[in-house]
């Protein structure tokens, strides 16, 4: 028993971290597997070089220059012509901005509502600012019933619903009219945040909930630089909403949250967003092929609109887990019993997966 006053509900807490161990396959995480191009290179190091020249003073609070930069990144991805800088907002990592939603939104005696399986982040925010976490259900293919949304949220009255869509870990998308439904229903009791972080990898045709915030001044979609824009070591997480609800987020923000070199470095691969996401409509072939791949071998996979696969059931997935991992593949033991997620990879890495997983197969039958 630890002497120090730590809350109980950090106490019994392990800290979040899938594994991270140097392994040739990595395929747990659902990182943009192709590094940046060299000239994204060049222009973040140029970028990042004029802004530590500065780096005496502190960074721009609002970061206007790279707002509107997200902004016309996003009225070109989502195909939604009016959306202006002063509708988004940005910070270290999507998982930041959650945070910043929460301290806003939740709090002691509010709820949070989330439809599992989902991000298993999503409980740890709610812990972190003493919120509430009450999970609904998906169905049993992993999509989400709005009738049951629609009553489980009537039950538990949250200030905040939290829907992922491509949810994490199954990939399936819930399709724009369940998420307008949602907002329907929510309107004038809570916010609706819908996660996009996998938005890019969305089948083509498949809209975006971005759509949606120029009329529902309670609907705020996040966004990542983390997946689909290759530039997870960057961390920078975005918002789309409402003026208003962005001009609450400025008042939890910590100071000066987002440093000089970050902004510089975002912008810097913004102005190359066609190269950074010149891989996306590979990498959504790709996982169309390996969701084939796996059904072939008899495997049950979830339909994914996402950069990876949660394909299953095994009686033991631990023990495929770790077989797995002794051919030097490492995938996710996530999601509900019997299930793993696999990322998309490069080819390369794709197919050593296959080959690794026939062979365990066999080892584990
Ligand atoms: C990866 C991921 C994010 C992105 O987090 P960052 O902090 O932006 O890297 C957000 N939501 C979900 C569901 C994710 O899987």
């Amino acid at each position: 028993m630890s002497e120090l006053p730590v809350r109980p509900e950090i106490a019994a807490a392990e800290p979040y971290g899938a594994p991270h161990p140097d392994v040739a396959v990595r395929l747990n995480v659902n990182e943009n597997p192709y590094p940046p191009p060299p000239e994204v290179i060049e222009s973040v190091a140029r970028r990042v070089r004029e802004a530590a020249a500065g780096a005496n003073r502190y960074p721009s609070r609002d970061f206007p220059e790279l707002r509107t930069a997200l902004a016309a990144y996003l009225v070109r991805e989502a195909g939604v012509p009016d959306l202006t800088a002063d509708m988004v907002w940005a910070a270290n990592g999507s998982n930041e901005v959650m945070v910043q939603l929460l301290q806003v939104f939740g709090g002691p005696g509010r709820t949070v509502v989330t439809f599992e399986p989902t991000y298993s982040m999503y409980p740890e925010y709610a812990r972190n600012t003493f919120t509430g976490y009450r999970p609904g259900k998906r169905e049993a293919d992993f999509t989400l019933d709005p009738a049951h949304a629609i009553r489980h949220i009537d039950l538990n009255q949250p200030t905040v619903v939290l829907l992922d869509s491509p949810n994490n870990p199954t990939g399936v998308a819930t399709p724009l009219g369940g998420i307008e439904t949602l907002a329907e229903h929510t309107a004038g009791h809570a916010v609706l945040v819908v996660d996009e972080a996998y938005a890019e990898f969305r089948r083509p045709g498949a809209r975006s909930a971005v759509e949606l915030v120029g009329r529902y001044a309670h609907v705020a979609v996040s966004r990542t630089m983390s997946k689909a824009f290759a530039f997870a070591g960057v961390r920078l997480g975005y918002l789309v909403a409402n003026p208003e609800l962005i001009g609450y987020l400025k008042t939890v923000r910590l100071p000066y949250h987002l440093s000089s070199l970050t902004q510089a470095a975002a912008l810097a691969a913004l102005d190359h967003a066609g190269l950074m996401l010149g891989q996306v409509s590979d990498l959504r072939e790709r996982r169309d092929r390996l969701s084939a791949a796996l059904g072939a071998m008899g495997f049950t996979v979830a339909e994914s609109d996402a950069n990876f696969v949660l394909f299953g059931k095994f009686a033991d997935r631990r023990a495929a887990f770790e077989r797995l991992l002794s051919q030097g593949v490492i995938v996710r033991e996530v999601g509900p019993a019997g299930w793993l997620r696999v990322s998309v990879g490069t080819e390369n890495e794709t197919l050593a997966f296959l080959r690794a997983l026939a062979q365990i197969r066999e080892e584990l039958e």
